[in-house]
C-alpha cells in the first residue's frame, strides 16, 4: 500500500521518458459498488489508454444525500470487487478525511502520490449537470481531463455542447459506451424488498453485502 493507495501494479512508475502516462480517477458513492462502475471504468481505461483507475470512494459528497454504508464498508466493496484486476485500484484519500469531499482536494492530495502523471476524471453523464456547483472547476479541468461516459437512462445529452456552454470546452470528451443500466439506488431498493440483485454485482461484493446486512434495515 503506499499512500492510502491499494495498488495491484506499479507500472505506471516506471518512466523512460515518454509521454506521461495517464491514470483515471473514479470518483464515486459507491453504496454499493456494482457492475456498471467496473464495466464502464474497464471501457475507459481501454478506450483512453489508462495505466490506471483509481476508485476514490468519497467521505460525503457535497452534493448529494448521506450514504447508508459507512465509508470504511464503502472501501471494503471497493478492495473486493477490484481485486483481481491489475488494472484497477482502490484510494483512501476522500474516507480518511473529514468533511464533504471535493474533486479539487482530491486531485491535489494524489498529485503527491503520482507526480509525473497525467490525470482524467471519469464521471457518468449525470455529474455534467452538477459540475458548475463542483469547487472550483476551471482548476479542477486545469488538473484533470473530464471523461463523461454515457449511462444508460440518461440519453440526449451532447457532452461537447454541454461542456462549452459552462466554458470547459476542450477538457470535457465524451466516452460514447452506454453498458449496463445498473444504480446503487435501485440495488439498496431492491434490497430493501427482498427483490434479486445478485447478478448487477461482482459476487465477493454480494457476499459481503448479505453477510453485513447492510441496507436491510435502511
Ligand atoms: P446512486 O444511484 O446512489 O446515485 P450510482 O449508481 O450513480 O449511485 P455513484 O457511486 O454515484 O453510483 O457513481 C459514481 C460514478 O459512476 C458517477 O459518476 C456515476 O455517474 C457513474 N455511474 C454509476 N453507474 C453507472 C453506470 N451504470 N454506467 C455509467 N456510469 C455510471
Amino acid at each position: 500500500m503506499v499512500g492510502g493507495t491499494h495498488r495491484r501494479s506499479d507500472s505506471y512508475v516506471r518512466s523512460d521518458g515518454g509521454a506521461p502516462v495517464m491514470i483515471g480517477i473514479f470518483g464515486g458513492t459507491f453504496d454499493p459498488v456494482h457492475l456498471g462502475h467496473l464495466a464502464i471504468a474497464d471501457d475507459v481505461a481501454n478506450a483512453f489508454g489508462l495505466a490506471e483507475v483509481l476508485f476514490v470512494p468519497n467521505a460525503r459528497s457535497p452534493l448529494r444525500r448521506a450514504p447508508v454504508a459507512s465509508p470504511s464498508q464503502r472501501f471494503e466493496m471497493c478492495e473486493l470487487a477490484t481485486s483481481g484486476n491489475n488494472l484497477f485500484a482502490v484510494s483512501r484519500v476522500d474516507i480518511d478525511r473529514d468533511g464533504p469531499s471535493y474533486a479539487i482536494d482530491t486531485i491535489r492530495l494524489l498529485r503527491a502520490e503520482y507526480r509525473d502523471c497525467e490525470f482524467a476524471f471519469i464521471a457518468g453523464t449525470d455529474v455534467l449537470d452538477e459540475l458548475r456547483s463542483w469547487r472550483d472547476t476551471d482548476a479542477l479541468l486545469r488538473e484533470a481531463l473530464m471523461i463523461v461516459a454515457e449511462r444508460p437512462g440518461v440519453d440526449g445529452i451532447d457532452v461537447d455542447r454541454a461542456a462549452s456552454e459552462i466554458g470547459f470546452a476542450g477538457r470535457i470528451v465524451t466516452h460514447r459506451a452506454a453498458l449496463m443500466d445498473v444504480s446503487s439506488t435501485d440495488i439498496r431498493h431492491r434490497i430493501r424488498n427482498g427483490l434479486p440483485y445478485r447478478y448487477l454485482l461482482h459476487h465477493r461484493v454480494y457476499d459481503y453485502l448479505r453477510r453485513h446486512r447492510i441496507y436491510k434495515s435502511s
